[in-house]
């Protein structure tokens, strides 16, 4: 709020209900700009932060109490609850917003909210600022209206000892969900069997998935957004399993590739073997005063290395960092911040130049190699191994923190766990 000034204002909504199909509901999730400035967990609410006003700088709309609407929905704060328990300064039916909120917003000089993500919040501000500017007396209609993102998401992007410790919980749930779905992991059974047992493992512990899980067998390991999770587990075959558990809305986000019956091939070996020292030579760029994209070019340089020794990839290792060719088979980037998001806000680029890594960051470690099941380029026994493993690392003060460290990834660690 300080950071905006003195004349200015600041409106958030909720997330919307959203439906799944016809009138049934996905499960309500609150937006995350809005949970970070409240911990408020309805639909149906407004922020509105005025520095200086002087009944409360902090106000919220939100629904009124209904015993009826209650019985049917569930149980509502309501703004006279709203106030004691999420520290709001003030609070009012959202019912009023119209005839409350233009009133407030009179006389501040900037507008501070998010245009453009929400058509209906969109509709409602132009309304609020058409019904101030109609008002009698001739009122101050904010004369600058300045995206929200930047701002809020700069605060997001550190996070503070409460919100590392969420995610270290989180990170901790979606390591037993691993370990749950291996128990599930056997030939023959469905990748979706695999999965049930992931997602039983968070939702007993409170939490839900922080994005749908992949979980991929054989070839389907080398789709790198692959859900469908319809396969069948072959003995022989590599499982990737990437899933995250969000806990308060804060998530976690792990990749393991796991050797279904318990041992690599020759060749699944050679490749989780570059892979995993890939990991670890990003991994060791995740640091204060690093640029972000280090951890990148880290891993970038061993999985060359690793490629054009196993001759998957012709010419030397320079030719081929130059060329780009390794795209074929690590067609991604290493790593995004993590928060309230999987994919969480914040700058990687500032001034037009990669972002240094500070304390309180929080960044996945996530390098890969996948050998489609079609290229014909390489002999055939390379042909659809796709290995991928990622850790969530958190940047401290003194180095850096795996906050998933509690799932192995050693290569005899990850035999020895899928083999019991
Ligand atoms: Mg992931
Ligand atoms: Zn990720």
């Amino acid at each position: 709020m300080h950071m905006a000034g003195d004349g200015a204002a600041l409106v958030v909504a909720a997330a919307p209900r959203r439906m799944r199909n016809a009138d049934a509901a996905w499960p309500y999730r609150q937006d995350s700009d809005f949970h970070y400035l409240t911990g408020f967990p309805e639909p149906d609410a407004v922020l509105a932060l005025l520095p200086g006003r002087a009944n409360g700088e902090v106000v919220l709309f939100c629904r009124e109490r209904d015993p009826e609407r209650e019985r049917l929905d569930g149980a509502r704060v309501g703004p006279e609850d709203a106030v004691a328990r999420y520290g709001v300064d003030d609070a009012f039916p959202v019912e009023d917003i119209d005839d409350i909120l233009p009133g407030m917003l009179e006389g501040r000089a900037r507008l501070y909210c998010h245009f453009g993500r929400e058509n209906e919040f969109d509709a409602h501000l132009l309304r609020w600022l058409r019904r101030l500017r109609s008002s009698r007396g001739g009122a101050v209609v904010p004369r600058e209206f300045i995206a929200l993102g930047h701002l809020l998401h700069e605060l997001r992007l550190y996070k503070s000892p409460a919100e590392l410790a969420l995610m270290r919980r989180a990170a901790r749930i979606a390591a037993a969900a691993q370990r749950a779905a291996l128990l599930a992991a056997r030939p023959g059974v469905a990748e979706y069997e695999v999965e049930a047992a992931l997602l039983h493992a968070m939702r007993v512990q409170g939490a839900v998935p922080s994005y749908p899980p992949t979980v991929a067998a054989g070839a389907n390991t080398c789709v790198m957004h692959y859900t469908a999770n319809r396969g069948k587990l072959g003995r022989g075959d590599l499982l990737l399993i990437d899933a995250g558990a969000e806990l308060e809305c804060y998530a976690s986000d792990i990749t393991r590739t796991w050797p279904v019956g318990g041992c690599f091939s020759r060749e699944q070996r050679a490749l989780y073997g570059i892979v995993a020292e890939a990991q670890q030579a990003a991994i060791g760029e995740v640091r204060a005063g690093r640029p972000f994209t280090a951890a990148h070019d880290a891993a970038t340089q061993v999985v060359v290395k690793g490629l054009c020794s196993l001759k998957l990839l012709a010419g030397g290792a320079s030719s081929v960092m130059k060329s780009g060719e390794y795209k074929r088979f690590f067609p991604h980037k290493t790593g995004h911040w993590i928060g309230l998001d999987v994919h969480d806000v914040g700058d990687y680029r500032v001034d037009d130049q990669p972002r240094m890594l500070e304390k309180g960051m929080v960044v996945t470690v996530e390098p890969g190699i996948y050998i489609p099941p079609d290229d014909n380029g390489v002999p055939a026994k390379w042909r659809g191994l796709g290995i991928r493993i990622e850790d969530d690392v958190a940047v401290t003060a003194r180095g850096s923190e795996i906050l998933t460290a509690e799932l192995p990834k050693g290569l005899d660690d990850v035999q020895a766990l899928c083999a019991a």
